[in-house]
């Protein structure tokens, strides 16, 4: 098989924003790109020069929120899953790529799978070197989405986003527990990660519809209609149910909330933090991961608001389990902090971990 050569632009060594240029002899490939998560993160596109073809892992910000530098890299053919085009405003011009599946692009064999993160969000597996993968953002866990397993592959880029983390989300449940048991509490949530599966589980668990914001109330109707192919059976018919039956979030905050943004920087968990932030209920939990200087941070810090993680990347032993089954020689941890580069090293071997900006392969 041909060789090729990998260069991160951006989302290697540190948080950044997604942005990988593959490089065969024949093509030049850019794997997402991304703004974020922090203000101002944006991927440094000027050396890039003309590329043939721009690749979507998934619609998530900081994989597809840089469209706008497309110009700096000669405005290439865009590829993504019809889902992912059509979030993003882009079924007139983008090419579909399957959700599970092979599609051809620029003369070179791309294998998809989904990923386990997000309505339409895929893993790409090249046809270079002794395989290539790129997993994009990827989870082994979810209740909601389905993960397809990859083939195998010489050289992986993996979701390392959460460095040398090992709990289960079974863990972050229980500690979840009495707030879902206490019966009120806003949780500030991404709309399309993890609210569908924190409001599915508080519907199983507790037998209780929580209240959801109109915006998440659209992100469950959307999933469980044109997005099901993304889901674990089952799943669809339920996201359905609360999509429908779910009371709406009352002015005055009560009850299990659930509300985007998930920093509570805008939308209605903006409204909710401002009316209730200075008293002391109900309880705000936020789940994710959340820039500096937002509200999420002042509220945490202030111990207004607690974190408590929800998992939805990989952990450190689903990462050395997913390097293992595809055989990978080579290992490239993304989107994780340099600090985590001994306990990498240590838990991929004999497997080569590199977090160089460029890697043959
Ligand atoms: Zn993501």
């Amino acid at each position: 098989m041909a060789m090729a050569r990998l260069t991160a632009i951006s989302g290697v060594g540190g948080k950044g924003p997604a942005c990988l240029l593959v490089e065969t002899g024949h093509a030049r490939l850019l794997l997402d790109l991304g703004y974020g998560p922090n203000p101002g993160q944006w991927p440094d596109v000027g050396g890039v020069g003309r590329v043939d073809a721009l690749i979507l892992s998934h619609g998530h910000r900081d994989h597809a929120g840089a469209l706008k530098l497309a110009p700096q890299v000669g405005s290439p053919p865009m590829h993504a899953t019809a889902s992912v085009l059509s979030r993003l405003g882009h079924s007139g011009d983008g090419n579909a790529i399957p959700l599970n599946g092979t599609a051809e692009i620029c003369g070179v064999t791309v294998r998809t799978g989904r990923n386990g993160h997000a309505p339409g969000g895929v893993w790409l597996h090249f046809d270079l070197g002794n395989g290539f993968l790129y997993t994009g953002d990827y989870g082994v866990e979810s209740p909601v989405y389905a993960f397809d397993e990859p083939p195998p592959a010489g050289t992986v880029v993996l979701d390392a986003s959460y460095g040398d983390y090992g709990a289960p989300l079974d863990d972050c449940i229980t500690r979840l527990s009495t707030v879902f048991e206490g019966g009120s509490a806003l949780f500030p949530v991404p709309a399309d990660g993890r609210a569908p599966e924190m409001a599915g589980h508080v519907a199983r668990a507790r037998g209780v519809l929580p209240r959801i914001g109109a915006d998440l109330r659209a992100s469950l109707e959307r999933l469980a209609s044109v997005d099901c192919d993304s889901l674990r059976p089952g799943v669809a018919e339920e996201l359905s149910r609360i999509a429908r039956e779910a009371p709406p979030i009352a002015a005055r905050p009560e009850g299990l909330m659930f509300a985007g943004r998930a920093d509570a920087s805008d939308g209605e968990a903006a409204g909710l933090v401002a009316a209730c932030g200075r008293e002391d209920r109900p309880e705000i939990v936020f789940t994710g991961y959340y820039p500096p200087g937002t509200p999420a941070q002042r509220l945490v810090d202030s111990g207004r608001a607690r974190y408590v993680r929800w998992n939805v990347h990989p952990r450190l032993s689903d990462n050395v389990a997913l390097a293992r089954s595809i055989q990978a020689k080579t290992v490239v941890p993304a989107f994780g902090d340099a600090r985590y580069l001994e306990a990498w090293r240590a838990a991929f071997s004999p497997a080569r971990v590199v977090i160089e900006r460029q890697v043959v392969f």
